[in-house]
């Protein structure tokens, strides 16, 4: 089954019970100044939830675009570590507004799992919020699995929020055992180890309440349902391979790499590290430009940027040299236009705008790198191993190197950086440009201006009658 036989097969299943199937909301948050970027399926619906809308459905599916690089949820750092994150992926969701609750939200996902996809119940397990009996009942007694199959988790892996603010609740979580050759080895090794092999699949989440500024949990008007499952995740499980890589939907994605830089997917994984990390960010790229974002250097830009950069980099060490992302838009296009028609539609501007921003940065890289490599073999040589801020701010500042970017260059190298001093050395460079600012604008455009008028210059305003730049001065 393809990745995209998944998706459709997820809508179709929740369709046939009464839900609704909405489109994808954009990646840039409409009317929400709490988040950065869409990052999950039930962003679309927060005002149904909080009871301030009603769209006069109450069950709905949908496959959301989402990206995890800032704010709350965050996995740009796992992104090339782990088999299972991504900066973008598509979320599978199921949501009920004040109509059905646990026990239906569990039959249906159980249901959709075993049955309709077929999946082996003996690498399933589960999860519940620690005092949540009433799930652990129904997931052992309505669904028959066994109490040794259902594990108990706190408030981190258990209770599900939007944000610091909004609704959120206790959830259910579905996991799936990949196999001991996936794992870390550990002999303690189980569901909630941070490695590959107990990956989770599917969050249900039992929406009660919205949590304001002060933190106080308010209960909702009426209990919702609200689910996400990864569909590169889901399509893992499908297709029976190891990562998220391996699947179709990211092959796809690899085989373009392959055919732009001449190397082969596989054969060392230094350079598979860096396919994974372009077929991750050309993905993000692609659909946050085609959303609305533009590279630039705060918000949401800036994550954008960072993104680029750091493929930008990868497409580098893999000896490309002419731009390579902007050329991976159309492989995602190819891959993907069919679920997200805008893709198609907006396909030349994407490009134009990846191709700039490519160019501008591959102008500084080379000299960048160059002045980071002779930081590294004199600072090992001194016997350190940390990049002082004031590397990181040269870098930065001259080279376009986002810290975050130097920081991934130099870990490989046993390095770490002084993230503190380069926070001091743009704290000195806004303050200087406060100074500079108060200079040159109140007192020295000023004195020009005394001085002009002291040698008898007159301004005659004809803006109103006239548009001559200049009007004759006496
Ligand atoms: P994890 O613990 O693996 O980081 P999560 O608990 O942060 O996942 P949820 O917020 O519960 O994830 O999101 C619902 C589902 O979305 C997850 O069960 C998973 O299938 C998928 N998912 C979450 N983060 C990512 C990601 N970065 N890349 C791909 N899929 C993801
Ligand atoms: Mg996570
Ligand atoms: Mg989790
Ligand atoms: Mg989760």
């Amino acid at each position: 089954m393809t990745g995209n036989e998944i998706r459709a097969r997820f809508l179709k299943y929740f369709e046939d019970r009464g839900h609704v199937v909405v489109s994808s909301s954009g990646l840039i948050p409409q009317n929400d100044p709490t988040l950065m970027f869409t990052n999950a399926g039930m962003n679309q619906f927060k005002d149904c939830f909080l009871g301030m809308e009603d769209r006069g459905y109450y069950r709905a599916a949908s496959s959301q675009k989402c990206v995890r690089a800032g704010g709350k949820h965050n996995d740009l750092e796992n992104v090339g570590r782990t088999a299972r994150h991504h900066t973008f992926f598509e979320m599978l969701g199921n949501f009920s507004f004040g109509d059905y609750f646990k026990k239906e939200a569990i039959a249906f996902a159980w249901e959709f799992l075993t049955k309709d996809l077929g999946l082996d119940t003996s690498r399933l397990y589960v999860t519940v919020y620690t005092d949540d009996d009433e799930a652990a009942d129904i997931w052992h007694q309505q669904e028959g699995v066994p109490r040794e199959r259902i594990y108990r988790f706190g408030e981190k892996d258990n209770f599900w929020s939007m944000g610091d603010t909004g609704p959120c609740g206790p959830c259910t979580e579905i996991f799936w055992d990949n196999g001991p050759e996936v794992g870390c080895g550990s002999p303690d090794c189980a569901v909630g180890c941070d490695c590959d092999r107990y990956m989770e699949i599917w969050n249900n989440v039992f929406m009660q309440f919205n949590r304001t500024a002060d933190g106080v949990l308010h209960p909702l008007p009426k209990p919702a349902v609200d689910t996400g499952m990864g569909l590169e995740r889901i399509t893992t499980v499908m297709q029976g391979v190891r990562s998220n890589y391996d699947t179709d939907l990211l092959q796809g994605i690899i085989r373009h790499i392959e055919r732009h830089s001449g190397k082969k997917y596989g054969d060392n994984e230094k350079d598979s590290v860096s396919m994974r990390v372009i077929a991750d960010h050309c993905r993000a790229v692609t659909f946050l430009i085609c959303d609305g974002a533009l590279p630039s250097n705060e918000g949401r830009g800036y994550v954008l940027r960072r993104i680029m950069r750091r493929a930008a980099r990868h497409a580098k060490m893999l000896g490309v040299a002419e731009p390579l992302l902007c050329r991976m838009v159309d492989a995602v296009r190819e891959m993907m236009g069919d679920a997200y028609p805008e893709l198609a539609e907006r396909e030349t501007y994407i490009r134009k705008v990846v191709l700039a921003e490519e160019e501008r940065f591959n102008e500084t890289l080379d000299r960048g790198l160059a002045i980071l490599n002779e930081e590294v073999a004199s600072l090992r040589a001194g016997g350190c191993s940390v990049i002082p801020g004031e590397t990181l701010f040269k870098l930065y500042d001259t080279f376009g190197f986002p810290v975050d970017l130097t920081e991934d260059i130099v870990r490989a190298e046993g390095f770490s950086v002084d993230e503190p001093g380069f926070e001091a050395c743009m704290e000195h460079q806004r303050e200087l440009g406060r100074e500079h600012w108060k200079g040159s604008g109140a007192a020295g455009i000023a004195d020009v201006y005394k001085e002009l008028h002291n040698h008898g210059l007159r301004t005659n305003f004809v803006g109103y009658g006239s548009l001559t730049a200049f009007s004759p001065v006496t």
